[in-house]
């Protein structure tokens, strides 16, 4: 039986980076076609269906954001797990590409051995079902999340935490490896008691690093784009 390659469609104007990226994917037995411009990458993905794009940011004509934005529209592709790759220094790009929707990103230059792991990291995530929002417990390194009684334990022994403070855990913790702006935190968490603004999110989470002790160190600051909860690999 034929094992299937997972498709990744790359879509950059420079070919060194096309070329250096497909042969390490490539490498890692995976199927890689190319795109040098952002349309040619929008014709591509809707003939090839890839598993993930790898999307540069910094493309003549149409920008990455504005590919990453059309292809989070349309609903045939907005499944589609998309890999900004952007310079250093770009990361109000970074924040506006992750709230269109990208999965994640990656800063030139980038060791081609994390490119793959990032590759992988997504795909995995892509396949793994996240926890529904309703009111499974969540259990994740030595946190236990009860959403139907707001109720937190580390190690065993209850935390007290205010409603926000509840809410952007849980909602982190959701999504372990996956980062999120503020604007996305402050979307999914207000409401629940009070507002919560973008510059109120980081003082919530100092105030959960806080009461969750070593716990704390899970929460992780990503810096100029926002927060994440790490990875349980
Ligand atoms: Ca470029």
């Amino acid at each position: 039986m034929a094992v299937v390659k997972p498709q990744i469609l790359i879509i950059e104007d420079e070919e060194d980076i096309r070329e250096l990226v497909r042969y390490n994917l490539e490498r890692d037995n995976f199927s890689v076609s190319e795109a040098d411009s952002g349309e040619a990458g929008l014709k591509a993905v809707l003939q090839k269906k890839p598993d993930l794009i790898l999307l540069d940011l910094m493309l003549p004509g149409k920008d990455g954001l504005q590919i990453c934005r059309e292809l989070k529209q349309n609903p045939a592709t907005s499944d589609i797990p998309v890999v900004m790759m952007t310079a250093k220094g770009e990361e109000s790009d970074i924040v506006a590409g992750l709230e269109l929707g990208a999965e994640d990103y990656i800063v030139k230059p980038f060791s081609p051995k994390v490119l793959v792991a990032r590759v992988k990291a997504v795909l995995r995530r892509k396949t793994t079902p996240v926890a529904p929002s309703g009111e499974d417990v969540l259990s994740i390194h030595d946190i236990v999340i009860h959403p139907g009684r707001h109720e937190v334990t580390v190690s065993g022994k209850p935390v007290d935490l205010t409603a926000s403070e509840f809410g952007i855990l849980h909602f982190l913790a959701r999504r372990p490896g996956w980062v999120f702006t503020r604007y996305q935190i402050v979307d999914a968490v207000h409401g629940e008691d009070y507002p919560v603004t973008e510059r109120s999110v980081d003082v919530q989470v100092v105030g959960l690093r806080k009461k969750l002790k070593k716990a704390g160190e899970l929460i992780e600051t990503v810096r100029g784009v926002g927060y994440r909860f790490k990875d349980t690999e």
